[in-house]
């Protein structure tokens, strides 16, 4: 998709221009938006909706908008996704280093130039500092585990469509176990997703997907990705003419998590993860472009569903 350059918070040609403005408010950057208290209830509401549905035995983690740089690395990311990730830099060294580099802001210089990579990424994904948090526990109980994890998420996208924020909350359902636990997670998550978002009369519809594996290399594991129906995905427009956006995503990592980090089931043999993850911000802005800014006027199962 390309966009052309505006103030605004969305290009002019986007139908969703109204719903932006009535939705966000610009924050100097493409894809990094303050939102508005209609937003937030609206998120807020769908986070108790989706906290609803979860399966009691789920231990609860919230976790920061940053993550361990050491474990993201050990999770395979730069392999698949250098162009995505940002990492926290910050002045290191003495007060005379650190009073330089920063005063040559004032003399018109780059204070930037001394900055030093520090031990923490932005998470790109609620679910990457799970694996080891299990791992530690040593062997999984029998039955496995399941968690429920939300991360503010960060990815270098920046964009002015609506549906691509470079800021944006992912909230996720990871079971970890043996493979068979994990294919009938997320074959039950598949079929419930479908009745959540006709419960929110948001029309979806579940696809095959891949990730967007950076590079010509990229290529060749996005479609081994797809042979092996490794990631669904849930797709709602966001009005008639629109193409689809991915709003719950689906995913099987088959051993690749447990063998990083030497988590194995109850029989000795490595774990198998998966999890399903909601794009809170995507959802929240499919509600208001398919039902209005008007949340009094939304249908009466949606406004059931979310408490109104
Ligand atoms: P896409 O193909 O649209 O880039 P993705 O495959 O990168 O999506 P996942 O990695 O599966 O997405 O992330 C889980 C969920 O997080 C997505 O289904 C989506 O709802 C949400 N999400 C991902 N990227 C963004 C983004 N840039 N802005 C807002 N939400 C996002
Ligand atoms: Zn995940
Ligand atoms: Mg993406």
């Amino acid at each position: 998709m390309s966009h052309p350059a505006t103030e605004s918070v969305c290009p002019t040609d986007d139908p969703l221009e109204s719903l932006a403005a009535t939705l966000f408010r610009p924050m100097g950057s493409d894809g990094v938006y303050a939102r508005t208290a209609l937003y937030e209830d609206v998120v807020e509401r769908l986070g108790a909706f989706i906290s609803r549905e979860r399966d009691p035995r789920a231990e609860i983690l919230r976790f920061p908008p940053v993550m361990s740089r050491h474990q993201l690395e050990k999770s395979g990311y730069l392999k698949s996704f250098p162009n995505l990730l940002g990492c926290v830099c910050a002045l290191h060294g003495s007060e005379t280093a650190i009073r330089a580099a920063a005063d040559s802001h004032e003399a018109g210089g780059d204070w930037t130039k001394s900055l030093a990579a520090a031990d923490l990424v932005l998470s790109p994904a609620a679910c990457y500092p799970v694996y080891p948090i299990a791992a530690s526990r040593g062997r999984l109980p029998s039955g496995g585990l399941l968690f429920d994890v939300a991360a503010d998420c960060f990815r270098r996208e920046p964009s002015r469509s609506l549906d691509r924020l470079q800021s944006f909350r992912m909230r996720e359902f990871v079971r970890i176990g043996t493979p068979q636990e994990i294919v009938a997670f997320r074959e039950q998550w598949m079929t419930r997703a479908q009745g959540l978002a006709s419960e929110l009369a948001l029309p979806g519809a579940l696809e095959v997907a891949n990730d967007p594996f950076f590079g010509k290399l990229g290529q060749i594991m996005a479609v081994s990705q797809r042979q092996h129906s490794l990631k669904f995905e849930l797709l709602i427009p966001y009005y008639a003419t629109a193409k689809p956006t991915a709003c719950m995503s689906f995913n099987c990592h088959l051993e690749h998590f447990g063998e990083i980090w030497g988590i194995h089931d109850s029989a000795g043999q490595v774990a198998h993860t998966g999890c399903v993850a909601f794009g809170m911000d995507r959802l929240a802005v499919a509600l208001f472009s398919n039902h209005g800014t008007d949340v009094s006027r939304w249908p009466a199962s949606v406004r059931q569903a979310l408490a109104f």
